[in-house]
Order: C-alpha cells, then structure tokens, then sequence
C-alpha cells in the first residue's frame, strides 16, 4: 500500500489521501474537494481512481465527487447513513464492511459517530496499520460536534473504536489541525514536555511538512486520550467545578470537548 498525501492549501487545511495499490496502480481517493488536484496527481503517478471514498458530508469532503467520477468513472462509497445527504453514493457502507483496492489493499469501515452522525473510518490492514480518521480524530486533537455530532458519541467512538487500535497505526487525518491542537495539549497540560517539544519542532513547517502520527505518539499528547492525567483532571476540575474527584473517562472527555470549542 502506498499513502499520498494530498494539501490543496484550502482555507480549512483540508488534506485529501490516495491509497493506492503498488501491484496494480489502483486508487481510492479519500474526501477529494479539489478534483483537479487529486486528478493532476494520480495522472502525474500514473495511478487509476477507481473509488471514492467519503468519510461524512460535509461539503469540503464531498466537493469534488462529481468532477473526479467524471474523469475517471470512480464509484462512490459513503457511510449508509450519508448516502442521502451526499447524493450519488454508489455504495452504502456499514461497521466491518471491506473495501478492496487493486490486490494489495484492504481497508476496513469503522462506523465512528460523533462529528457527524454518519462518519466513516477507514483502517488499512497492513504490516503497519494506519487510520483514515476523516474529521473523528486529529493529530492531537478531535473533531468538533458543531454540524450534526454528538460529543458522547464521539467519546464511544474513541473508547470503543480508536483508542483500541493498535501503538503502531499511523494516523491520517482530514485536515491540518496540528500545531494549533497542540497548543491546547500545552493549556490543559503545561507541563506536557513531549507537546511541548514537538509543538517547537514543528512551529516553522509548513502542512505538507507535517509528520504523520502514530497511535503511541498521540497517546503522549493528544489530550482526548490521556482521560485519566492528572493534571488534565484537575484542570477541569478549576473550570467544571460539579466535576467530581474522580471523574469517569466519559466525564473527563466531554467537559474537554466542551472547553476545546471556545478555546
Ligand atoms: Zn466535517
Ligand atoms: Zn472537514
């Protein structure tokens, strides 16, 4: 399997992904917005679009179905729940479901609610495991709930689903979210040293520089998964002061989300 990262430079620092087949050239193109780009790439590569996947509805993940299928004759796979509110979806997908591309590639669906209520991840079954997270689960950081989600479906989806997978999965996520995610790592946790050096590290670097995460990594700072820190807890515990003692990781999760979107 080969990842291509993709940056259009959009406005919401959106990244697109190819996974492609290295035996056969096929490709599958996660969330493409700017088709031309995506189109220009696989071309450039000499790779085929035979799928594209989108993992929610929102419009910066779906924008470019139209133009890329007409170029490529691409089907279109969308969470079940989504096929809808996305229109042309040529196939429904469902928790467990298997997507094949070319021979080589496996991914399989997580169905991961929260962001939206219809959310699709995608988890490539190789010698090292990687996730395409969509807008579930930044680099060091969670999607918001604003548009259609539901802050305790999202932590059911990291307790049951992502914080399961395994240390060496590599994370790919929908947009560049990274350095700014950080910073709130270091606001609820200054004394984070492994946030705080790699936030200095990456200060200068562009989103196309960005490293490419590993399970084990973002378990030293991405705060969604460090539900039981101390520090973290009684941090909140100054802002959410009904918070008890001991609060439950479902607990610890929400009032962090909560305080993530006026942060
Ligand atoms: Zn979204
Ligand atoms: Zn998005």
């Amino acid at each position: 399997m080969h990842v291509e990262r993709i940056w259009p430079g959009t406005r919401l620092r959106n990244y697109h992904y190819l996974i492609v087949c290295r035996e056969t050239g096929d490709a599958l193109a996660v969330d493409p917005w700017d088709a031309a780009l995506v189109l220009e790439t696989a071309n450039r590569n000499g790779w085929n679009i035979r799928q594209i996947l989108n993992t929610h509805h929102h419009h910066d993940h779906i924008g470019g179905n139209e133009a890329v299928r007409n170029a490529t004759g691409a089907r279109v796979l969308a969470h079940a729940g989504a096929a809808s509110l996305i229109g042309g979806v040529d196939q429904g997908l469902t928790q467990g479901d298997v997507i094949r591309v070319g021979r080589t590639v496996e991914l399989e669906c997580l169905d991961t609610p929260g962001h939206t209520m219809s959310h699709v991840c995608l988890l490539a079954h190789a010698e090292q495991p990687a996730l395409f997270s969509g807008d579930t689960f930044f680099n060091a950081g969670a999607g918001n709930c604003h548009n259609g989600g539901d802050p305790e479906a999202l932590y059911e989806t990291f307790a049951s689903k992502l914080s399961r997978l395994p240390d060496h999965t590599q994370v790919h996520a929908g947009h560049d979210y990274m350095l700014n995610n950080l910073g709130f790592t270091l606001d609820r946790e200054p004394d984070n040293a492994v946030a705080a050096g790699l936030r200095q590290l990456l200060a200068d670097r562009t989103a196309e520089q960005m490293p490419v995460t590993t399970l084990a990594e973002e378990r030293q700072f991405n705060t969604f998964l460090r539900l039981q820190n101390p520090r973290i807890i009684a941090g909140l515990r100054e802002r959410f002061p009904d918070l008890p003692e001991h609060p439950t990781p479902r607990e610890v999760f929400i009032c962090l989300r909560s305080l993530r979107n006026n942060w």
